[in-house]
This record gives structure tokens, C-alpha cells and sequence, in this order.
């Protein structure tokens, strides 16, 4: 077997450091297709090409999908209800986090802006952007 694992651009360990201790999200950009992605992997998800180069996220996007969870991890049991969510980044990509404070489905709406805010708990948080769009 000469099937060796490409070399990402940075490690899995540094991508969740990023989002947990440093408070940046690290993103992915394809160098063959261009696909942005806001997860980490060692090969594009959509044309399966290896060299792939990091490209920091704004952390800013849309809500595409949520659920309200009411039974929680350990990490969660001070925060539940609150919603789980795919966001799509500004950028490109889609990444699950949490939301913290939304106890209902009506609380939360598909298209809501939101940002990346760095919590000490495990996962990536979002929370929504202020009145004036600007976020804090
Ligand atoms: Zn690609």
C-alpha cells in the first residue's frame, strides 16, 4: 500500500484549538475546485482533492437548519432548551454549533443572522447578530 494521507494545511487539533481557545474559525479553500469549507478534513468534499489551503472565516452567517434540544449532554445541562444549528458562512461552508437561549422553535428562524461567539464550552457558538447587524 502506497495509499498515504495527504497533509492538510493545518491539523485537526489546531482547527478545534482555533475555534475553542484562539476564537477564529479556520476554513478551507480547494485548489483544484475552490469549495470553501468551514470543517476540518484532509481532502475536498466535493471533487476529493487533497491540497487544500487554510482561509480564516468571519465566523458570520445564515441559520439553514435547527432543532430545539431539550435533553442535553452533561456539557449542556445548565443551558437546555436551547437550539443545535447548521449556519452557513459568509464566506462558504457549513458548520454545526449551538445557540444558547433558545428555548422554543419559535424563537429561532431559518435565514437569522448570526456570528461565531467563543464560549468555554465544548462546540462552536453562535449567537445573533445586534439590531444593527453588526453583531457584538
Ligand atoms: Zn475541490
Amino acid at each position: 500500500m502506497t495509499d498515504e494521507l495527504p497533509a492538510a494545511s493545518h491539523t485537526i487539533q489546531q482547527f478545534v484549538h482555533g475555534y475553542e481557545e484562539e476564537g477564529v474559525l479556520r476554513g478551507f479553500r480547494c485548489g483544484k475546485c475552490g469549495t470553501r469549507t468551514a470543517t476540518w478534513g484532509l481532502r475536498c468534499p466535493v471533487c476529493g482533492h487533497a491540497e487544500r489551503t487554510e482561509e480564516p472565516l468571519s465566523g458570520r452567517g445564515t441559520v439553514v437548519a435547527f432543532t430545539v434540544l431539550t435533553v442535553p449532554g452533561d456539557d449542556f445541562l445548565n443551558d437546555a432548551p436551547y437550539a443545535y444549528v447548521v449556519v452557513e458562512l459568509d464566506e462558504g461552508g457549513r458548520i454545526t454549533g449551538w445557540m444558547p437561549a433558545v428555548r422554543e422553535e419559535t424563537e429561532i428562524t431559518l435565514g437569522e443572522r448570526v456570528h461565531f461567539a467563543p464560549s468555554y464550552k465544548p462546540g462552536v457558538q453562535f449567537v445573533r447578530d445586534g439590531p444593527s447587524g453588526a453583531g457584538g
